[in-house]
């Protein structure tokens, strides 16, 4: 009966350890994708942007295909 509540409890701790070891492993993911959102300055307007939406030309980041066009013109 003992051995049995034992069991049980160790059961339920190494559940409990894979919840939150799978929890960290999210808050990581998480990370990750935060850093690929990097906000970056368009050189044409001094607006900030994410670098996921912004429009990467030359090596650098323009917030718009206008301001990508405004720089070309000067
Ligand atoms: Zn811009």
């Amino acid at each position: 009966m003992l051995l049995k509540v034992i069991a049980v409890v160790f059961i339920g701790f190494i559940v409990y350890i894979l919840f939150f070891k799978n929890k960290r492993v999210d808050g990581v993911k998480k990370n990750d994708k935060l850093i690929s959102d990097e906000m970056v300055e368009c050189p044409t307007c001094s607006t900030y942007v994410a670098q996921s939406e912004a429009i990467l030309s030359s090596g650098r980041f323009y917030c718009s295909k206008e301001c990508l066009n405004n720089k070309k013109a000067k």
